[in-house]
């Protein structure tokens, strides 16, 4: 016969804190504290097994489970000396979920359970008659709300028309005969929702709760809870069944919560909130204010109103060593809930406690200090993708705002730009230079392109699930949502708010931290790995075998690289310099040329251009590795569209606005992100190969000649197929860094490879490595001709592949490790064949991703690289890597 059923109370327990995904986070933990011997009201949880059991079976008890019910309330009620709803002292009891991972709030809770109107008449004989009515009337509410579905404000209703006819501001001031009203009340307005009257015989109560309890597991709530935090529905949620103790029997009882360090500074003092004669839910509710739990935060805020370390001093010190021994016990931050019975301390809760990735970083860093916890162990503690929350700008507390809007705090960060109405708008400005703020009633999957372009998003309708707030988190952007008072008219392309209309190009802010919009520029400060991040950063460097490097084109890019701790630059796309003004041109002319001469003399306009930015990025990188890939671009992205661009474009290349436009169609593809770009454009036009080597080698010649430091270029050639095609382009790379070379004293060394983006790239990769110094994994372009889909246009059907469970993670988001990877792996094995030192790294999208990182380490790849403000979470995640490997090894 399966065990449903586990007892804990009276110093011990058949459970204990390993038992989690058994008796749920609540119930593993209730038993753990009794094991401890601390005062935990004795009771029993019923399995998550059984709540499995319970939805495999169209909702039915699992067979055992009512006698293993029985058993374990005969131990609870001669533990207490007390019977459930019987005289002259009843037992009650609390009807608590409580799933493997803590879900606040998601599901329900019943206390009080075993009060009917015979026992609330006992209870108010041995306690106190307000006390038991106060409690009787708890328990028909959150009775009646969970189990019967009776709404929970239609009694608040009650109770409020009750107080204001007494003219009374507070619960307490009710008195035993005003709830007795209130219950007559209640009752009565369960008989007229519910199909029948209040259920007064405890077994049904107990039973009732127990099902919802059961039944929450697939309440709204908890789905969506569970879908926005990975938890999956077959872990199922525990019952745990408990003798109830009173914060609510006068002066001498309360009950309160409390964190074992602050959980959002992460300062180590005990920081907590109580209430006096007051149940639970209270706490929570926000009718009363709580009281702070010590003296030094009560000074802190300024009350008046007593903190528990003065009112019931004793408690106090006894809850602080319980506080103190958990958190030794667990080793972690504390979240705990408490109650005062007539001034005995009863535990009721204790987990470990959510917090500010700032609290994180500190209480890591503190306990490891301490000594309680190991530098690896610290490192481990923190969720990577949770540093993105440190690594945005923020905006300056010190800068004037015109706040006009608000909205939620979607996705944090503060971002400055243009006002856009739509994707494809934000796509065009940001190409052009311009930094935009994408301004939408709300988003939906076709608008991702334009957000992956612009800074940041505001929307005017939608909440914190909504799509803008999801997506924008997962991107990383400022988004700030449902601001309400914005009247946004798509068409007209205005927005209006305070009475004032903004147009397109308008410059606003957002404050996706705060969730406020303001008009115009606030000046910002660039985030910093200082204090307690840098500690953690440099604990993560010594445990990473994996480097790290940035994808970066911009000197300001490579500098905040570095910053954030880059060892080199893995990918420096050089078409990305010339979306701005004044090089489009001389690039449109080099792309539209006729003839090689031609070709050539815009490609002359070009060289100084990127002989200066390279000349920057080496200064920048001042030695570390750089890499730079070949242009690759496809060349639709460059062509002028509209016919008054065309005009334009015509007249500053000199050539006839007709004749331009054949030259256009001559070069339009069907599919230009697999047409003429990469090594084939290379190979089409080896001119274009031989200038930018040039500016390669002799901005790498400056830049050494001026830092002192050797400058070593690492020349990437981009969407290689095959070695012939590798060949051709390297011949001319060195036939023109020997001309370069030739001419001048510092001869500069430099490293030809190839990126691996082709799938028969991957499986020739023993050959083509005879050739490549590195290989770097453009997983970008690998995952859409690996599955053979555009990311472009994939959104639509991976959206729906996603919701019908075909695959669980986007592939541009988190690699594809059994056939993308499956290709990775197999280049990286056949590449050292070749080349058993051959340099092995990941440039996609995937490099600061920490699925994909954790995919790198166990590859054996050198080094991942990212986006520059990626770069400190794909250190941690490397860490992290790397000592998983280790644990598991
Ligand atoms: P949640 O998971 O939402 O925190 P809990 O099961 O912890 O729900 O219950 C909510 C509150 O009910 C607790 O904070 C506690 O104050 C109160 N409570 C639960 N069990 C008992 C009990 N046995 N005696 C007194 N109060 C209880
Ligand atoms: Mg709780
Ligand atoms: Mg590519």
């Amino acid at each position: 016969m399966t065990k449903w059923v586990y007892s804990f109370g009276g110093g011990s327990a058949e459970g204990s804190r390993d038992m989690r995904n058994l008796l749920g986070g609540k119930g593993a933990n209730l038993a753990e504290m009794a094991n401890l011997g601390l005062p935990v009201p004795p009771g029993f949880t019923i399995s998550t097994e059984a709540c499995n059991w319970f939805y495999a079976n169209g909702r039915q008890m699992p067979e055992g489970l009512h006698e293993q019910v029985a058993e374990a309330l005969a131990k609870l009620e001669k533990l207490q000396g007390k019977t459930l709803g019987g005289a002259p002292m009843p037992l009650l009891l609390s009807v608590r979920s409580g799933a493997r991972s803590s879900m606040p709030g998601m599901m329900d809770t019943v206390l009080n359970l075993g009060l009917n109107d015979e026992s609330v008449q006992a209870l108010a004989e041995s306690a106190d008659p307000r006390f038991a009515y106060d409690s009787y009337r708890r328990f028909i509410q959150m009775y009646s709300d969970v189990v019967l579905g009776v709404e929970h404000h239609d009694f608040e209703a009650i109770l409020e028309q009750e107080r204001e006819a007494r003219g009374f501001e507070t619960d307490t001031q009710l008195s035993a005969e005003d709830w007795q009203v209130v219950i007559e009340r209640f009752k009565a307005l369960v008989i007229e929702v519910n199909e029948g009257p209040f259920p007064q015989d405890p077994q049904d109560q107990l039973w009732g709760a127990i099902s919802a309890v059961f039944s929450s597991w697939m309440n709204n709530r908890a789905i969506t809870y569970r879908k926005l935090h990975d938890i999956p529905e077959s872990w199922g949620t525990a019952v745990n069944v408990q003798a109830m103790v009173f914060g609510n029997m006068g002066d001498t009882s309360a009950t309160g919560v409390a964190f074992t360090r602050d959980p959002s500074t992460g300062e180590k003092a005990l920081y907590g909130e109580f209430l006096v004669n007051a149940q639970g839910e209270d706490v929570v509710a926000g009718i009363r204010t709580p009281q702070y739990l010590t003296e030094k935060a009560r000074v802190q805020a300024g009350s008046d109103a007593p903190s528990l370390e003065t009112l019931m001093p004793e408690s106090f010190k006894e809850f602080c060593a319980h506080a103190d021994r958990l958190e030794r016990h667990y080793r972690d931050m504390q979240d705990m809930e408490f109650t005062i019975e007539r001034g005995t301390l009863w535990m009721l809760q204790t987990r470990n406690g959510k917090r500010t990735t700032h609290a994180a970083l500190k209480i890591a860093t503190g306990m490891a200090e301490e000594g309680l916890i190991t530098q690896e162990e610290a490192v481990m503690r923190i969720e990577p993708t949770s540093l993105d929350q440190l690594l945005h700008p923020t905006l300056d507390p010190k800068a004037e705002r015109n706040v006009i809007a608000r909205g939620l705090p979607a996705s944090p960060g503060a971002a400055s730009g243009e006002i856009v109405f739509t994707p494809d708008k934000a796509d065009l400005l940001t190409k052009e230079g311009h930094q935009v703020i994408l301004v939408r009633m709300e988003t939906s999957p076709e608008d991702i392109q334009g957000m992956v372009s612009s800074r940041g998003i505001l929307t005017s309708r939608g909440g914190m699930t909504s799509h803008a707030a999801v997506v924008a988190r997962g991107m990383g952007k400022p988004c700030v949502c449902g601001a309400g008072s914005l009247k946004i008219d798509h068409k007209a392309g205005t927005m209006m708010v305070l009475g004032k209309v903004y147009k397109e190009g308008d410059v606003i802010t957002i404050d996706g931290s705060t969730g406020e919009v303001m008009e115009g520029a606030v000046a910002m400060l660039q985030p910093e790995v200082s204090g307690d991040f840098a500690t953690l950063m440099k604990w993560a460097d010594q445990a990473r075998r994996l480097g790290v490097r940035a994808n970066a084109e911009t000197p300001e890019d490579a500098r905040a690289a570095r910053d954030f701790g880059a060892e080199g630059i893995g990918l420096c796309r050089t078409e990305h310099t010339f979306f701005q003004d004044d090089r489009i041109i001389a690039m449109r002319e080099m792309i539209v040329a006729e003839d090689r001469e031609a070709r050539r003399a815009a490609l002359a306009k070009l060289l100084p251009l990127q002989r200066h930015d390279f000349f920057e990025l080496f200064k920048t990188m001042r030695g570390l590795p750089v890499t730079i890939r070949l242009l690759d671009p496809p060349l639709h992205e460059f062509l002028p569209k509209g016919e008054k661009e065309i005009e334009e474009v015509a007249a500053a290349i000199g050539t006839e606005p007709s004749r331009l436009r054949e030259r256009i169609i001559e070069l339009t593809e069907a599919n230009p992100m697999l047409g003429s770009r990469g090594c084939r454009l290379l190979l089409l036009h080896p001119e274009i190969t031989e200038m930018q080597t040039r500016a390669i080698l002799e901005a790498a010649r400056d830049a050494a000649h001026q830092t002192g430091e050797p400058v070593i270029p690492e020349i990437m050639v981009p969407l290689v197929g095959m070695l012939p095609e590798l060949d051709k382009v390297k011949e001319v790379i060195d036939r023109t860094a020997e001309e370069v070379n030739a001419s001048s004293e510092i001869k500069i060394t430099y490293t030809v490879g190839t990126m691996i983006e082709l799938p028969r790239a991957a499986i020739r990769a023993r050959e083509i490595a005879q050739s490549a110094q590195f290989f770097s994994f453009g997983t970008n372009d690998l995952t859409q001709t690996t599955y053979g889909i555009s990311r472009d246009d994939a959104a639509s059907f991976l959206g729906h592949y996603q919701e019908i469970g075909l695959i669980e993670k986007d592939p541009f988001i988190t690699l594809d490790t059994e056939g993308v990877g499956a290709l990775i792996a197999l280049a990286v094995k056949e590449g050292r064949v070749t080349k058993p030192d051959l340099k092995l790294g990941i440039c996609g999208e995937h490099g600061g991703d920490p699925a994909s990182i954790r995919f790198c380490e166990e590859a054996g790849l050198d080094y991942v690289s990212c986006s520059p403000y990626r770069v400190p979470v794909a250190r941690l995640a490397a860490a992290q890597a790397a000592l998983g490997k280790k644990a598991t090894s």
